[in-house]
């Protein structure tokens, strides 16, 4: 292993050098001499041409017997070889090298070694196990030689559940093809940075045992009409040259983002075009192909529809921020290999980074293990951990999720301990799957997952419970932190409780004194003084609501303090843990 290690490094050393070396020659190589073409057959004449490069450009290099270069015009192609040989002139017919001679060619070779060189001194060389793809066109993630699995990924469970079936598709195609089933094409992977998103699809890749190829989508973006679209057909090209595949784009939303109306007018060319290259590849797929794409994103509402219909991206999965739980795995996976003192407790540690992403985690343990080794003492220890803490956070921006103060997380709690226990309470036909104080990407501080049984009809107390569920958050929070210190939290709240109110009184003849009339009917004959009424109607239905709610809450406030507790040391609680907490209270009522 360690010479092998060696030897790549002296392998790159010898390129590097014969590449500078290269370089300077061309560079003081002096520039060929500009000759027209009659003097050019005057030199021919009087014998004084060593050597011609003939290639089927218009313009002609050649090189004088003294060894002196020239350039001159091309004007005449066919037979011109045979007279110039006749005049024992000798003739190349290969496109002379030298058009690469411009210092910004030499920049990115230079880059390019220099981020080869970099590599090496960061990873330990293996032998490449389960293939790599590389594109070299487009610029494509420095690959770890290291086959990344499912052992590398840790506290996104659902995610990586969700990713299972993907792998099967990919090694055993011809089995979902007999059964008729379509395969995924595209997947997206969506959630904030850090999360795991590149590591989910590597570790896809290296569990099927097939090649990776990564790209971004802004490799894309801001190039030549045209050039986009070239590099995708390049692309899927030489995936398919490979077979079976993980074609990995990062930033997915670069190109394919929802086209914007009006300002934009006709949109951005380079961008249709690149995005209609990358759909048409998609669909020429064959479907026992085992060649997956998956793209990722923070935002999957920013993406074009186009992206995400059947057959092309229609697989969505979020990779969220990660639990108390979550993190406990991460950091013990990124522990592995790193000496830590037994004073260390990963659990408190976990329990201390709240809104950490996995990234931020990974680079916790790394500058930790720095100080430690500066120490040189032997051990990681808990002063490390601390000390990285603070590193970690100072390169964090103000406004990052993690410093989200105390009094914040405690209001999130309470808002979302009220959504869930008067859900518990009023509808308990709801499920309710989860409640979390980790915000979501599509959502404000928590959110608790509410899943309405699936009816065809809609009883007016099912859209009653809907609201007084929504208005619920807001409710806890003003009962526990008074009604001063109500927060900004419940706007999505607030805005679908007043989407469904409106709902009852305008179109389901649901409204007290507003009877059986359809209000969009009434508006669009005209009559519209009947405004005023369904507002004061409005917001006196839904204070009735609210009021009812704080009752409700008031009664079962131990309750609701203690999912609130539950939730600040656990962050997250499924169902069955909610029932749990719940049922105690209810014991604890009866036998007081
Ligand atoms: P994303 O693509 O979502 O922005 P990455 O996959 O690039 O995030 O994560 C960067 C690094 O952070 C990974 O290489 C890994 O070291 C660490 N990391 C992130 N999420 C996880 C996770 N769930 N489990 C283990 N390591 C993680
Ligand atoms: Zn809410």
């Amino acid at each position: 292993m360690h010479s092998a290690k060696k030897r790549m490094w002296i392998l790159a050393s010898i390129l590097l050098l014969a590449v500078i070396g290269y370089y300077i020659y061309l560079y003081f190589e002096p520039d060929p001499q500009r000759i027209s073409y009659n003097e050019f057959i005057r030199a021919v004449d009087k014998g004084k041409v060593a050597k011609v490069y003939l290639d089927d450009r218009d313009l002609l290099r050649g090189e004088f017997k003294g060894g002196t270069e020239f350039i001159t015009d091309n004007p005449r192609k066919e037979g011109f070889k045979e007279e110039l040989l006749k005049k024992g002139i000798a003739v190349d017919e290969m496109a002379r090298q030298s058009q690469i001679r411009d210092t910004g060619s030499f920049l990115i070779t230079m880059g390019v070694f220099g981020g080869f060189l970099y590599f090496l001194s960061t990873k330990t060389v293996k032998q490449a196990q389960g293939g790599m793809g590389k594109i070299s066109s487009i610029s494509v993630y420095p690959e770890d030689d290291k086959k990344v699995t499912f052992d590398d990924v840790a506290g996104i469970d659902e995610a990586r559940e969700s990713m299972k079936d993907v792998i099967d598709f990919i090694r055993n195609p011809e089995k979902y093809a007999r059964y008729g089933a379509r395969l995924p094409r595209g997947i997206i992977l969506y959630g904030p940075p850090g999360t795991g998103k590149t590591l989910l699809a590597k570790a896809v890749a290296g569990e099927a045992g097939v090649p990776f190829y990564a790209v971004s989508g802004s490799d894309f973006v801001q190039v030549y009409v045209g050039v986009g679209a070239g590099r995708i057909r390049d692309l899927f090209k030489k995936a398919r040259e490979s077979g079976k595949c993980v074609i990995f784009i990062d930033e997915i939303d670069a190109l394919g983002k929802k086209r914007d109306r009006g300002i934009d007018g006709g949109g951005n060319d380079e961008r249709d075009q690149t995005l209609n290259a990358l759909l048409a590849e998609m669909s020429g797929f064959k479907d026992n192909e085992g060649i997956v794409v998956i793209g990722a994103t923070n935002r999957l509402d920013v993406l074009d529809p186009a992206l995400l219909r059947p057959g092309r991206f229609d697989r969505h999965i979020e990779v969220g921020l990660p639990d108390v739980k979550g993190r406990y795995e991460i950091l013990k996976l990124h522990s592995r290999g790193k000496p830590l003192s037994s004073d260390v407790d990963l659990y408190k540690v976990a329990q201390q980074t709240v809104y950490f992403s996995g990234a931020k985690l990974e680079s916790l343990m790394n500058e930790a293990a720095i100080l430690a080794a500066k120490r040189d003492s032997g051990y990681i220890e808990q002063s490390d951990i601390d000390k990285a803490f603070y590193i970690v956070m100072a390169g964090l921006e103000k406004k990052d999720r993690s410093t989200i103060d105390r009094f914040d997380r405690e209001i999130t709690a309470f808002h979302e301990a009220g959504h869930a226990l008067v859900t518990k309470l009023i509808a308990p036909e709801h499920s309710v799957s989860r409640v979390t104080i980790i915000p979501s990407t599509k959502g404000m501080g928590g959110f608790s997952m509410n899943i309405p049984p699936d009816r065809m009809y809609y009883r007016k107390r099912d859209m009653e419970n809907t609201i007084k569920i929504a208005l619920a958050g807001r409710a806890a929070e003003e009962i526990v932190f008074g009604q001063d210190n109500v927060t900004t939290g419940a706007s999505n709240d607030l805005e679908r409780a007043t989407e469904v109110l409106l709902d009852m009184i305008r179109r389901f003849g649901m409204g007290k004194s507003t009877g059986l009339l359809n209000y969009d009917v009434l508006y669009s004959n005209g009559i519209r003084q009947v405004s005023d009424e369904v507002l004061t109607q409005c917001s006196e239905t839904m204070n009735i609501f609210y009021e009812e709610v704080k009752g409700l809450l008031i009664m079962h406030r131990d309750t609701l303090e203690a999912i609130a507790t539950a939730l600040l040391e656990k962050e997250t609680l499924d169902e069955d843990a909610l029932d749990q907490i719940i049922m105690e209270r209810d014991k604890g009522r009866e036998t007081a």
